[in-house]
Formats: C-alpha cells, sequence, structure tokens
C-alpha cells in the first residue's frame, strides 16, 4: 500500500501524486540530515511512514471542519506534526516553532525545498513566544506531539489558542492519567478537556490517542510563567 492509500483508509486524507512526492522528499531530507544533526531515532522508511507521516496524519480526525485553519506546531522538531499536516491539507496556515535553531533550520530546508506556502518558522521558546502580542490568542489549533506532559504542556499551548480554539496533544497509552492530572491546570488557564480519541497505528502496538482541549476563555497575562517553570513545577 502507498502512502496516500494508508492514509485514505485510516484518516479519509486524499494525497495527489503530487503531495505523495512531497513526502518522499521529505523522508529522504530527514535521512540526509539525520547523519549530522539528531532529528529522529526513527529513520528506517516504514517507521518514516507510520509513526512520523501517519501518526501526524491522524490530527485530521480531531480538526475542525474548516479548510483555512490558522494552526501552530509547538516543540515541532523535525516537523511532527504540523508539516505533515500543511502538506496533506494546503489551505492551512501554520507556524512551526522550536527551541532547537538546528532543528528549525532542518525544517525550513523542507519548507523551501518543496516550495509550501503559508509555513512561518519561529525560534523560540514557547514559554516566551506566548506573550508575543502576534502570537497569543492567534490559532485556530494548536499542536504538539512529545514535548512535555499534559499538565505542563497545556501551560505551552493554550495561550497561544483563540477563544473558541482548540490544542490537540497527540499522546500514547498515558494519555487519559495526563488529562487528568491536568484538570486543576485547564482551569486555571481558560481550557476544557473535550475529548481523547484513540487509534491505532498499523504494525504499533501501543494504542496512540488524540487529546482534545478547548479554549473557553482567556488564558490570564502571567501564564505561561518563566521557561522552564510550567514543566518543574506543573499547575
Ligand atoms: N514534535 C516533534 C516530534 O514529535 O517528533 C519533536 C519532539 S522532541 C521529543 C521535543 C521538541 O520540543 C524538541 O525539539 C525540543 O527542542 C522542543 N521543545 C521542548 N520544550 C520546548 C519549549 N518550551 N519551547 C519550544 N520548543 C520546545
Amino acid at each position: 500500500m502507498t502512502l496516500g492509500e494508508r492514509a485514505a483508509a485510516l484518516f479519509g486524507v486524499q494525497l495527489s501524486a503530487e503531495q505523495e512526492a512531497q513526502f518522499t522528499t521529505y523522508a529522504r531530507l530527514l535521512v540526509e540530515w539525520n547523519a549530522h544533526v539528531n532529528l529522529t531515532a526513527i529513520s528506517d522508511e516504514e517507521g518514516i511512514e507510520v509513526r512520523h507521516f501517519l501518526d501526524s496524519l491522524s490530527v485530521v480526525k480531531a480538526l475542525p471542519p474548516r479548510p483555512d485553519l490558522r494552526l501552530i506546531d509547538v516543540g515541532t522538531g523535525a516537523g511532527f506534526p504540523g508539516l505533515p499536516l500543511r502538506i496533506a491539507l494546503p489551505h492551512v496556515r501554520l507556524t512551526l516553532l522550536e527551541a532547537t535553531g538546528k532543528k528549525l533550520q532542518f525544517v525550513q530546508t523542507v519548507i523551501d525545498t518543496l516550495a509550501l506556502s503559508g509555513c512561518d518558522t519561529l525560534h523560540a521558546r514557547a514559554e516566551e513566544a506566548a506573550h508575543l502580542p502576534a502570537q497569543r490568542g492567534q490559532y485556530d489549533v494548536v499542536l504538539a506531539r512529545a514535548v512535555a506532559r499534559l499538565p505542563a504542556l497545556v501551560e505551552y499551548l493554550l495561550p497561544f489558542a483563540k477563544v473558541g480554539g482548540r490544542c490537540i496533544a497527540l499522546k500514547g497509552t498515558t494519555a487519559q492519567a495526563e488529562a487528568a492530572d491536568a484538570r486543576r491546570a485547564l482551569a486555571l488557564l481558560g481550557g476544557r478537556l473535550a475529548a481523547v480519541h484513540t487509534l491505532r497505528l498499523p504494525g504499533v502496538a501501543d494504542e496512540h490517542a488524540l487529546v482534545v482541549v478547548e479554549k473557553t476563555v482567556p488564558t490570564p497575562a502571567i501564564y505561561p510563567r518563566k521557561p522552564g517553570i510550567p514543566t518543574r513545577k506543573p499547575l
């Protein structure tokens, strides 16, 4: 099965031949760069396709049904889950935020090589970027995978979301427990747990989950706290 056939069967995502070719180029660049920059522990073809590309595309299950969404991917690393979503959904506008400059150079190289429009990179820590007027409260959807446990993560993510927007965290088997631990943080930050969608990826034993948090009221200006505090002292 091709990536397009798998994406269609699993998530109803349709990829053109050109989009499939973009994924092939992305995978090639990832393997090339990974030889000298520490981007990912997963560098075999099947692993990249399933654990990076399909896992990222699973987010479509939790997106609002509108084509012109404004998205930010916080702690994007080598571009996951943001870039696969942008390749599959050309009408979204995407900001890719990452604290490590070398990783963001890779992301920018993918954007330039694939000529992806509507993509911005932001070299910053989430705790600082979320206080910038151009970033705070600006996004329909705020994404993150493998950045922090949910009680700290929601302090990074919720300030970026518009009221009525949502945060989507890609999680593993600990999703429900993390969501329960994040209850107090959500109440303080203006969020509400909306859903936990579980899903399976081909050949992957552990269940994956999309934790969806809705932003109900503006986040108080004191959040996020200074860099490092949300993970050291979760709310
Ligand atoms: N999201 C990517 C993925 O799933 O493949 C990368 C995951 S990697 C384990 C976590 C990334 O988050 C790292 O690249 C790290 O630099 C970034 N990160 C962690 N805390 C951050 C913060 N407070 N602000 C910005 N980036 C952060």
